[in-house]
């Protein structure tokens, strides 16, 4: 375990009580309540990470597309090297 982060962790812990602290599980950074985020699942992430995963999700047909591709050219592989 990195001490310099044990020690923020520690000094996070001393400043403000630990309901209302929340533990981001993406970046693992320690937030307090002025920092949004939102539990997702079980799991509370921090309004930079949900930022990025919007992101990906904005993102995410044209990545579906790419996959789908990808999908078929091996088939098509797999269908020419059966043959
Ligand atoms: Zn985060």
């Amino acid at each position: 375990m990195d001490s310099l982060l044990e020690g923020k962790r520690m000094e996070a812990y001393a400043e403000h009580r630990t309901e209302d602290m929340n533990h981001c599980h993406l970046c693992e950074r320690i937030a307090y309540k002025k920092l949004r985020g939102k539990e997702v699942g079980q799991k509370w992430i921090c309004i930079d990470c949900l930022k990025k995963l919007k992101e990906i999700l904005d993102t995410l047909d044209e990545w579906e597309e790419e996959v789908a591709m990808g999908e078929e050219m091996k088939d098509q592989l797999d269908e020419n090297l059966g043959l």
